[in-house]
């Protein structure tokens, strides 16, 4: 088997930083990911939040200058997924490429979309229903489309699609949004774009693709119908915590608990990013936790071989 002073598990930028700082500091490393390295800002046309790149930098260029740095101090790369953790000292980490055995782990396996969990989403996912407007908006060109959701992504999402659709309506199941005031102020002011407040999705429709949505108002609880072609789901992320549960402590919404030295309820075992409690979840923050994670383990790793 395998053995590693450090595993990471996830290539977003949490863990690609992450992979960095262990692999400069001389840990032989190895970065698990089951998916493109990149992480989630793969998707991101432009990031314009990330300190450095004054122009802003679209996500998948970010994500491959932050691989190809990590790569260069040696740290290792295989995909595949990991499917348990077992108690033990050191750990041995069961994947689907086999197992390996790790002195110290760090957690940053991100998060992914939340669903709403309505008929016919599931069924028409990739037919009209959509969680990425980056990749798919263009798609909708002089339609109307919708999007569930009221956050900051929502509303990144519906500006990214009026710049394509005919017409864009705002689902939100309160009369007030959640994203800052920044965006809200460019929402209001484009005239595509329609707010249908207190309300939910109950059904998608369609055959073969969409066709419309079901809705319900929350207060007055009437139901109603919209024609639209698309619907964008932006009601937030989901932890991608579920195989960890039996080895780190996660609270009640599935986050990964940790200190500010992002140490987990497991010795050795750190959790970097999305996927950790109270994350700001910016691409600026991941790196930072990614960065703390790495040290961490480093003075982990030096209080077991000096007995400390
Ligand atoms: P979020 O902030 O958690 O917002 C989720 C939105 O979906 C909320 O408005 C919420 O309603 C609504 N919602 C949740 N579950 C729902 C359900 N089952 N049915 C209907 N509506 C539901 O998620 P996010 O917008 O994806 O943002 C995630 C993080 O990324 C945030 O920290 C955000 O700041 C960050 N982000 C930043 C930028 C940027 O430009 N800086 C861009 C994108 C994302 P309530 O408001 O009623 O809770």
């Amino acid at each position: 088997m395998a053995k590693y002073e450090v595993i990471i598990i996830g290539g977003g930028p949490a863990g690609l930083t992450a992979g960095l700082y262990a692999s400069r500091a001389g840990l032989k490393s190895l970065l698990i990911e089951r998916g493109i390295v990149g992480g989630q800002i793969v998707n991101a046309a432009l990031v314009e939040n990330y300190p450095g790149f004054p122009q802003a930098i679209s996500g998948l260029e970010l994500g491959s200058l932050m691989h190809q740095q990590a790569a260069r101090y040696g740290l290792e790369f295989i995909t595949g997924e990991v499917t348990d953790i077992s108690q033990g000292n050191p750990y041995i980490i069961s994947t689907t490429e086999g197992d390996f055995e790790a002195s110290a782990i760090i957690i940053a396996a991100g998060s992914e979309y939340r669903k709403l969990g309505v008929i016919g989403e599931e069924r028409l996912s990739g037919r009209g229903v959509s969680y990425c407007a980056t990749c798919d908006g263009f798609l909708f060109r002089d339609r109307e489309v919708a999007v569930a959701g009221g956050g900051d992504t929502a509303i990144t999402d519906a500006l990214e699609l009026s710049r394509h659709a005919k017409k864009v309506y705002v689902i939100h199941r309160r009369d007030q949004l959640r994203a800052g005031q920044v965006l809200q102020q460019q929402a209001f002011a484009q005239p595509k774009l329609e707010f249908i407040w207190n309300t939910v999705v109950e059904e998608v429709t369609g055959e073969k693709i969409v066709n419309g949505l079901r809705l319900r108002n929350v207060k007055t609880h009437e139901f109603s119908t919209l024609e639209v072609a698309g619907l964008f789901v932006a009601v937030g992320l989901t932890p991608n915590s579920q195989c960890f549960s039996n080895i780190v402590k996660l609270d009640d919404t599935g986050y990964i608990i940790t200190d500010e030295t992002m140490a987990t309820s497991a010795p050795g075992i750190f959790a970097a990013g999305d996927i950790r409690r109270n994350s700001a979840r910016q691409v600026a923050a991941a790196v930072g936790d990614g960065a703390t994670a790495a040290i961490s383990a480093f003075r982990y790793l030096q209080g077991q071989t000096s007995g400390g």
